[in-house]
C-alpha cells in the first residue's frame, strides 16, 4: 500500500495503478519515488532494435509521402494513455522501453507505431483511420 496515495499495483510493488491525475511530474518520477532498475525493461538490444525498426517504419512513410508524425492531440492521447498504463514504470514503458512523455521526439510521436499490447492501448494513426 503506497503511504501517499493508497492505491498500488496488486501484484507490482513497485508500480502505481495509474489512475492518479496525469502531471507530467507522475510521468518521470513514480508516485513511490522508487527508481526503476535496467531489469524492468527490455534489454538494450531489443530497445535498440525497437528504435531501429521505429525509425526505419516513420523513414518509410516520409518516403512514400505519408505522415510519420502524428498531430499534437493524437499525441496527447496516446501519452495521457500511457501514463495511466499499468506498464508506465517512472515514466518509462516497461514493454518496449520507451519514454513517455519528453521534449525530444517519442514513440508517441510517430504515426505508424503502436503499443506494443496485444491489444494495443493505442495504434498507428493515419488521416484516413
Ligand atoms: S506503449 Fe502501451 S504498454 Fe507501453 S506504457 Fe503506453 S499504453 Fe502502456
Amino acid at each position: 500500500m503506497n503511504a501517499l496515495n493508497g492505491n498500488r499495483h496488486p501484484t507490482h510493488p513497485r508500480r502505481s495503478r495509474g489512475n492518479e491525475a496525469l502531471t507530467k511530474s507522475d510521468s518521470t518520477v513514480n508516485l513511490a519515488g522508487l527508481v526503476p532498475s535496467p531489469g524492468d525493461f527490455p534489454s538494450l538490444p531489443r530497445q535498440a532494435s525497437n528504435l531501429v525498426g521505429a525509425l526505419s517504419r516513420a523513414a518509410g512513410a516520409a518516403i512514400s509521402r505519408r505522415h510519420f508524425l502524428v498531430p499534437p492531440d493524437i499525441r496527447l492521447h496516446r501519452e495521457t494513455i500511457c501514463v495511466a498504463c499499468e506498464e508506465n514504470l517512472a515514466g518509462r514503458c516497461r514493454k518496449c522501453g520507451c519514454g513517455i512523455r519528453a521534449q525530444f521526439l517519442r514513440k508517441t510521436h510517430l504515426a505508424t507505431e503502436r503499443c506494443p499490447l496485444n491489444p494495443p492501448k493505442w495504434d498507428a494513426w493515419s488521416p484516413h483511420a
